[in-house]
């Protein structure tokens, strides 16, 4: 099969991540004889630069000509704040998702086998293994509501964020949180402040709708307050959780937090028609950017991501898998992720090596 794939390189660390996930399609590819054929595309700083704005124009269009999208990561204190919005990375962020319709974001967290240490829970949590998979919703809520902010009589300023869900909404991410349940372990965790949040309440009869349906998966509910407690306590209890978007911001973090480093993280935003967006969780970090120090892990754990979500190549994803934990499992560290008094290795060191082993 012949894929194209669009690759927004982006700012700090992002071009040098990416090629090495681009090697890893190539590696795959030779393996399993798919042709992959690249489109770049700019967006971010490095765009902001190019043509003076963050978020070119066309540039969703050449992302939906394509079956899939990869990105680095943008950003860096040479786009700050006091930039107008057209020329900051994050805007061209928001907007790239928007234009892809991209409403639920994928964010795995597992405890790779070979960096149980990494892990900051009690060994004990740790060795009964962490495997969980966040849905967030993305293009809802809180983030995206009416926001206000006024002059009072006897209250000074007051401001207000309206946070509304419509059933068809929830009902869009529900479906997808089972899916994936059935690609896993079969068990959905829905996340809601029902106690106290109208919009929870919905969000809640329709998840108990949905689980009706897909009666082969075990469902539960969770509340926020009390799944923030146990992805601490016992992170090893779910396996699909699904949420609002505000909730889900924070809560994947915290779940990223309890399987060690930022370098190991992928992510994929997906939505209903156009080719989904996959990504390292991590920034551009401009403080290691240009010296082959950045951990290329997360971007490649994306592209495995991508077989497995956009392509429907499970074996391929696999491969790309087992080739990162073999590669851990023989003791090879990025600077990120090195324990004291083990000499690291450098980006394209480990994309080197990754590819290696893919290729067996
Ligand atoms: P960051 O993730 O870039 O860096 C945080 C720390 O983790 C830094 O010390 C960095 O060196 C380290 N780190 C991150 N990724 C690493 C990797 N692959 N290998 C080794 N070490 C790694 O977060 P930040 O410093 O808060 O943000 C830097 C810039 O990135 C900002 O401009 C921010 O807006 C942007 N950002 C972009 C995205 C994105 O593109 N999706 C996400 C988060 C932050």
């Amino acid at each position: 099969m012949n894929y194209k794939i669009a690759l927004i390189r982006g700012d700090g660390i992002g071009p040098e991540v990416v090629g090495e996930a681009v090697k890893v399609l190539n590696a795959v590819g030779e393996k399993f004889g798919h042709t992959f054929t690249y489109e770049d595309v700019l967006l971010g700083g490095c765009a902001t630069d190019a043509v003076g704005k963050s978020y070119p124009d066309g540039t969703a269009e050449k992302c939906k000509a394509c079956d899939a999208v990869l990105l680095g990561a943008v950003g860096g204190p040479k786009w700050g704040s006091d930039k107008p919005a057209e020329q900051r990375p994050e805007t061209a962020l928001l907007a790239i998702r928007k234009d892809l319709g991209l409403y639920a974001n994928l964010r795995p967290a597992a405890l790779r086998p070979a960096m149980a240490d990494a892990c900051p829970l009690k060994k004990e949590t740790a060795e009964k293994g962490i495997d969980l998979m966040m849905v967030r919703e993305l293009t809802g809520g809180i983030y995206f509501g009416k926001r206000d902010k006024y002059e009072t009589e006897d209250r000074g300023l007051e401001a207000t964020d309206l946070m509304a869900y419509s059933e068809k909404e929830i009902e869009r991410i529900g479906r997808r949180a089972f899916e994936l349940a059935r690609l896993r372990r079969k068990k959905v965790s829905s996340v809601d402040k029902a106690n106290v949040l109208e919009t929870s309440r919905l969000w809640r009869s329709v998840m108990h709708r949905l689980a009706e349906e897909y009666s082969d998966v075990q469902y539960e509910d969770v509340l926020v307050d009390n799944c923030a407690m146990q992805l601490v306590r016992d992170p090893g209890q779910f396996d699909v959780v699904v949420t609002e978007n505000m909730f889900g911001d924070i809560l994947s973090d915290e779940a990223s937090m309890v399987t060690g480093s930022i370098g190991l993280l992928p992510s994929a935003s997906i939505g209903d028609t156009a080719p989904g967006l996959y990504e390292p969780i991590h920034g551009s970090a401009p403080d290691i950017a240009g010296q082959d120090k950045a951990n290329p892990i997360a971007t490649i754990l994306s592209v495995a991501m991508m077989f497995r979500y956009s392509f429907q190549l499970p074996a391929e994803a696999d491969a790309v898998e087992q080739a990162v934990d073999a590669v851990l499992a023989d003791g090879w560290r990025t600077a990120d992720i090195a324990e004291p008094g083990v000499t690291p290795i450098g980006t394209k060191q480990m994309g080197d090596l990754i590819c290696a082993k893919i290729k067996g």
